[in-house]
């Protein structure tokens, strides 16, 4: 039987792309079979919905995964653990911290769920170390456009397996994750944070540090300019053992957000001066010098996470998050210079500007190449609208790419730039597998990726 349906305005993350959509929150695996087999209208299935675009909207059908979040097996010598694509990070850290494992690949949010996380091949601060999110799932189950499921590993059906991997939910709906967790002895890092006076030091942080630490990323000032232009906080971190000093796993809880955003609060506030005194003292506040500390879980891993309903800030209009990726060449430091310099001669800053290292990932969609990836925040205006465009025009020039999960603008010819001869051989699969378009969004009808109903 079908799950019961209702109509609720929903957005991306960024609250920039809205849509009124008829949704579906299945409980039961029958249900979800149910709702695959359905013929009659198009769909999407939904995690938590941060994806900050239009990845997981879709008016006629989005299948919400949030209930299915059981923990189904767990194999405590290898760490690998079977659960339904609704968990979240959240539950996987507060459930296997404790028993000494954690989840190889983090994004920076923990309300993330792991269907979302495998449809968009996540990756974390480590990923120059260890790869994308799908690098460490042994199989998934998946339901189908035909409504069979059928399970896909890297051995096995390897293609739809790496099709549904950064696939953003096009081969169809995940029902089912078998992840190897990473064996860790305590639930602290040893972290070194310090100051950089500029993009140059950042990027020369970034090589310094590559080759002796599991994680890092740097903070821009994006309001610095001149010879400061990617002026920042540099964070370099590694598991710590259990030693003292170090949180014992045992004593690992998820903290509650400190602050909640209850309402939109005016867009303006967030403007040029106050983001100019914050990051001001931001940059202030770190060390000059290299400092060792012990950091906890949540504050390096998900910061942002400490204000609950952050989104709000941006006010109504909501704001659209920018995340791009540069391949690593000998004149990097310029071309990030370039970049930065290009978005304030249009007159724009980012909120917040966080810059990481990569390694090639896997996948036809996967968004690392090897290089540095930077994420911008813009309140979402019509001169952010003008801006976007003409840096996906650079980046696409650059050999470069935007990450969909953030996306909410980018055109089709652009994608079919970035993501080359992979997103052509992707495209004709998925057509292939969903020749009724049965499995779309506003997403893939915005970037044209399956003919229409
Ligand atoms: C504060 C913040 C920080 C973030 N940091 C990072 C980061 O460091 N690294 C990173 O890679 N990403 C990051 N993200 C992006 C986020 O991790 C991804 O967008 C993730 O996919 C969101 O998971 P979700 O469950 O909310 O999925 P949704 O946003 O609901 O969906 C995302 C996509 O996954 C598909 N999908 C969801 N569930 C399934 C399923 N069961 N079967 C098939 N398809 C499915 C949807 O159709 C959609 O295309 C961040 C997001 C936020 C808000």
């Amino acid at each position: 039987m079908l799950p019961a349906s209702k109509t609720e305005r929903l957005s991306g993350w960024g609250r920039a792309s809205l849509a009124a959509c008829r949704s579906f929150r299945p409980e039961k695996r029958r249900e979800l079979v149910a709702l695959a087999a359905q013929a009659d209208n198009a769909l999407i299935a939904r995690g938590l919905g941060r994806a900050y675009g239009d990845a997981a909207l879709q008016p006629q059908g989005v299948v919400r995964m949030e209930r299915l979040n059981h923990c189904i097996a767990f194999d405590a010598a290898q760490g690998i653990v079977r659960a339904q694509p609704g968990v979240t990070f959240a539950e996987l850290m507060t459930l296997f911290i404790p028993r000494g494992f954690l989840p190889p690949i983090i994004p920076g949010t923990r309300h993330a769920t792991l269907g979302g996380a495998f449809a968009c091949n996540v990756h974390g601060k480590n990923h120059f170390r260890m790869g994308d999110f799908a690098e460490h799932v042994l199989s998934i189950r998946l339901l189908l456009p035909s409504g069979e499921a059928v399970e896909c590993s890297p051995e096995n059906n390897s293609e739809l397996f790496w099709a549904t991997a950064g696939g953003m939910g096009m081969t169809g709906i995940i029902e089912e994750i078998t992840l190897r967790l990473m064996p860790i002895a305590s639930a602290s890092l040893q972290a070194m944070t310090c100051r950089v006076a500029n993009i140059e030091q950042m990027v020369g942080a970034f090589e310094h540090y590559r080759a002796t630490n599991d994680y890092l990323v740097g903070w821009i000032d994006h309001m610095a300019t001149g010879d400061a232009i990617g002026r920042g906080v540099f964070e370099a971190a590694s598991h710590a053992p259990a030693i003292d000093g170090a949180t014992p796993l045992g004593d690992y809880s998820a903290p509650p957000a400190r602050l909640s955003i209850p309402f939109f609060t005016p867009g303006f506030l967030l403007n040029h001066y106050a983001m100019a005194l914050y990051n001001r003292r931001r940059f202030a506040k770190a060390p000059e010098m290299p400092e060792p500390s012990f950091v906890d879980f949540s504050g390096f891993f998900h910061p942002l996470d400490r204000i609950g309903g952050w989104n709000r800030l941006y006010g109504k209009r909501g704001f659209l998050q920018y995340q791009c990726l540069i391949p690593e060449t000998p004149t990097i430091a310029a071309q990030l210079r370039e970049f930065l310099t290009m978005i304030q001669q249009h007159g724009l800053f980012s909120c917040l500007a966080v810059i990481k290292y990569h390694r090639n990932g896997r996948g036809y969609l996967t968004f690392p190449i090897q290089g540095y990836s930077i994420a911008l925040d813009f309140p979402n205006s019509p001169a952010a609208r003008q801006l976007l465009p003409v840096l996906d025009e650079w980046v696409a020039a650059k050999g470069g790419r935007v990450y969909l999960a953030k996306d909410a603008l980018l055109s089709a010819a652009l994608f079919r730039r970035m993501y080359g001869n992979a997103g052509e051989q992707w495209m004709q699969m998925i057509q292939t597998l969903d020749p009724k378009a049965r499995f779309t969004s506003l997403m893939s009808e915005r970037l044209q990726w399956k003919a229409g109903r």
